[in-house]
C-alpha cells in the first residue's frame, strides 16, 4: 500500500511541475525555513526586498541580464539549483529570462497585486520570490518566459 501511495505522490509531483499553466500554491513543507530576522541578517537590503517582500529590481540593472556564461543559477536565498544556462535567452525585457526551470525547483502562485492576474515564481525550497512567468517565451521551445530578478539568483560557472 505504501508503495502505491508513493507512486501516486510521484505522479502528482510530475504533473504539477510539468503543468505550470495551473498555478499551484507553494509547498507548505519548505525544506529551508527561516524567520524574518534570520533572512534580514543573511540577505542585503535589495535581496531581502526582492526575495522576501516580492519586490522587483529595476530593468537592465541586474548582474545576470546580459550574462551568458555556461553554468547553474541557484537561489540566492537557499542555494537550491533553479535554472541552467542552456535555458536562458535574451527576452529584451531587462531581466534574465529562462524558458523553463529545473524540474520541481520553482513553484507557481497567482499574483493579482497589479490588478490583473500574473503567475508569480517562487523557490520551492525556501519560498523566496524570484519573478513572474509569462506566456510570450520562445515558441520553438516551451513558450514560457520566466522573468527572474538577478538578485534572487547566484551563478555558479561550469568551470568552477
Ligand atoms: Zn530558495
Amino acid at each position: 500500500m505504501k508503495s502505491i501511495l508513493f507512486i501516486f505522490a510521484c505522479i502528482c509531483c510530475s504533473v504539477y511541475s510539468q503543468n505550470p499553466k495551473t498555478p499551484n500554491a507553494p509547498a507548505k513543507d519548505l525544506s529551508c525555513q527561516k524567520t524574518d530576522a534570520e533572512w534580514k541578517a543573511q540577505l542585503d537590503d535589495n535581496a531581502y526586498y526582492v526575495l522576501r517582500e516580492a519586490g522587483t529590481e529595476r530593468p537592465f540593472s541586474g548582474l545576470y541580464n546580459n550574462h551568458y556564461e555556461q553554468g547553474l543559477y541557484k537561489c540566492a536565498g537557499c542555494d537550491a539549483p533553479l535554472y541552467v544556462s542552456d535555458h536562458k535567452y535574451d527576452s529584451g525585457s531587462g531581466w534574465p529570462a529562462f524558458d523553463r526551470a529545473v524540474e520541481g525547483a520553482v513553484s507557481y502562485r497567482k499574483d493579482n497585486k497589479l490588478g490583473y492576474a500574473r503567475i508569480e515564481l517562487i523557490c520551492s525550497s525556501c519560498g523566496g520570490h524570484l519573478g513572474h512567468m509569462f506566456n510570450d517565451g520562445p515558441r520553438q521551445t516551451t513558450g514560457q518566459r520566466h522573468c527572474i530578478n538577478s538578485i534572487a539568483l547566484s551563478f555558479v560557472s561550469d568551470d568552477e
